[in-house]
């Protein structure tokens, strides 16, 4: 029994609206994500040869914070974003940054103590005038050379001991490594004020089957640690302090989920198959070993995406070759024969890995940057110990490589370049690995869609990657909130797209995968169906509900939407007709 309704008497129920990112209906205590404060910082002295080393160190922590900065921004808020600017130029101050640096070199104190110190003392002068501006500016000073403290100290945002377990998270902004960590307190639910249902965040909460209701702006106004919330990850709304009608229709809700998910496990010692009789593989997209022995209890037929830059997101450092090796076997034993693609690192963007070029580097646009199989094939060593670790783990199941964002042919030649590299020094030194790995790309870019058929001369399968190939395709950031209206993977261009890829594909007898959340949507599995696709990957929590979909209609049914959805030119029109079949 959960008593949910607070019926002090100065306590007003509010109910909120958001966008639902991850399913399920959660409800409990409220716990409010702080922002990163800033403390006293310890006093400490260095050497003179550690001078250098530290500049640099506070050069890139500033632009992390630039970086930040410009992340966080991306409200209306016009005096927000003028704020933000201020923030900028204070950081970029030259007289500042000076001042900073000789404290540094002629004191000889860490380069925390030193930043902190400046500031501090700048933030005195300032309140000493006794004026109100002058006062703001001190606040804003201490705000954004903390934020650069922070970084410097790796200070984390939060403490996850400190978040209560079955507890409403709500944030102004998670990042995927929060999810991570959060998952471990078992969440009642997560809202967040920012963020897109496609953002590794959302994709997260799904994986660990966490409700989650996205885009609530005024979620922080409206609620306060210790409120009560429900928080309904299939409408997005959200109640704060529900009444008692309110807290009973919970209760309803939850005993009906409840319900559905039982006729739902069924599905997991089914084969996927088509009302027709038509065999699909459903497979499952996972982040650690512990997600893979839950996509195994899901009756997943293998996993279809390992995204391993979790794994060094997790960690928060490269994780050797041992310690990889470690995780990939334990997946690939845990799956026995069952297929397990792992993907090697696709880092950058919003997936940061501490890379010292990738936390430091300030790029305009990350997402068109250095990430992914660039980084990879430009840290060829990192590539080989993570290719070593994969191909050393194969004799202990059935392995799959798959490399991300690969956009031209020189770099899969060059990634397969490197694999027999790989292969040779293993053999070397006589260790043992299997020699039936297959070697597939994800196709995330329009380019790679359309020389598919170069791709499929050479590689054994493809995964569509359809949340980066709408992001790229469409030029519509799938992190923000701002332009989330128009990320839409049913776009015509998308199914075009895909139907170019099945067909070149088929043509080589290459295999053919969706592993983007267009896989795991009602309308998306009908659609793709329709267009040749015939394995799925998506979160463990999906899988019953995608076999169960799959079963209810035939292929030539999937064949017909299809059919009409290529020949219909908005998202919005395709979605109506695959729910008039699916209803
Ligand atoms: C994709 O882009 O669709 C994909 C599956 O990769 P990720 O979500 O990790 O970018
Ligand atoms: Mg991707």
């Amino acid at each position: 029994m959960t008593v949910l309704a607070r019926t002090d008497i100065f306590i007003f129920m509010k109910i909120l609206q958001g966008v639902s990112a991850s399913a399920g209906i959660g409800a409990g205590t409220v716990f409010i994500v702080p922002e990163t404060e800033q403390t006293a910082v310890d006093k400490k002295s260095i050497s003179k040869s550690e001078v250098e080393s530290q500049w640099k160190r506070f050069l890139q922590a500033v632009d992390q914070v630039k970086k930040d900065l410009r992340t966080i921004d991306n409200s209306d808020d016009k005096e927000q974003t003028a704020i933000f600017e201020a923030y900028t130029v204070m950081l970029d101050d030259p007289v500042f940054t000076e001042q900073i640096k000789k404290s540094h070199e002629s004191n000889l104190t860490n380069i925390e103590y030193a930043v902190y110190e400046q500031y501090q003392l700048a933030a005195e002068a300032m309140r000493s005038m006794g004026d109100a501006y002058l006062s703001q500016r001190a606040d804003d000073i201490c705000d954004v050379f903390g934020r650069v403290v922070n970084v410097l100290l790796e200070k984390k945002r939060f403490d996850v001991e400190a978040v209560p377990e079955n507890a409403v998270i709500i944030a102004k902004m998670l990042l995927p490594t929060d999810a991570v960590m959060l998952a471990k307190r078992n969440p009642a639910a997560v809202v967040l004020a920012e963020g897109g249902v496609n953002s590794h965040f959302a994709i997260l909460a799904r994986n660990y089957a966490i409700p989650a209701v996205l885009g609530i702006k005024d979620i922080l106004q409206n609620a306060a640690d210790g409120d009560k919330a429900i928080v309904n990850g299939d409408t997005g709304s959200v109640i704060i302090n529900p009444d008692e009608v309110k807290a009973r229709q919970y209760e309803k809700d939850r005993a009906a989920e409840e319900k559905r998910e039982k006729e739902l496990a069924v599905f997991k010692t089914k084969q996927a198959l088509s009302a027709d009789g038509e065999k699909f593989g459903i497979f499952a997209n996972i982040g650690s070993v512990e997600e893979a022995e839950n996509a195994y209890n899901e009756g997943a037929d293998g996993i279809g995406l390992f995204r391993t830059e979790f794994l060094f997101m997790n960690a928060n450092r490269i994780l050797s070759e041992d310690e990889q090796y470690d995780v990939y076997s334990k997946v690939l034993k845990n799956m026995g024969k069952k297929p397990v693609t792992i993907r090697t690192l696709d880092a950058g963007a919003d997936k940061v890995v501490p890379l010292e070029e990738l936390s430091g580097a300030d790029e305009t646009n990350p997402l068109l940057g250095w990430r992914a199989i660039r980084v990879s094939l430009a840290k060829v060593d990192l590539f080989k110990t993570q290719l070593r670790a994969l191909f050393r783990a194969s004799v202990h199941g059935n392995l799959r490589i798959m490399f991300p964002l690969v956009c031209t042919i020189e770099e899969l030649e060059k990634a397969l370049e490197i694999v027999d590299e790989v292969k040779a020094e293993l053999k070397k030194q006589k260790i043992k690995f299997s020699e039936n790995v297959k070697i597939g790309i994800m196709v995330e870019t329009a380019a790679a869609a359309f020389i598919s058929d170069f791709f499929a001369e050479t590689v054994d399968f493809f995964s569509i990657g359809t949340n980066d190939l709408t992001q790229y395709s469409l030029g519509v950031d799938r992190d923000n909130t701002k332009v989330s209206y128009l990320f839409d993977e049913m776009h015509p261009a998308i199914l075009r797209m895909i139907q170019q890829v099945v067909k070149n594909a088929d043509k080589k007898g290459v295999s053919v995968s969706v592993c983007g959340e267009m896989a795991s949507r009602p309308a998306g599995i009908a659609v793709l169906a329709g267009l040749g696709v015939r394995n799925f990957s998506m979160s463990a929590s999906q899988v019953c509900a995608a076999k169960e979909l799959l079963s209810k209609h035939t292929v030539k049914e999937f064949e017909a939407l299809a059919k009409k959805a290529l020949n219909t030119s908005s998202a919005a029109k395709i979605k109506k007709l695959a729910e008039s079949l699916l209803k």
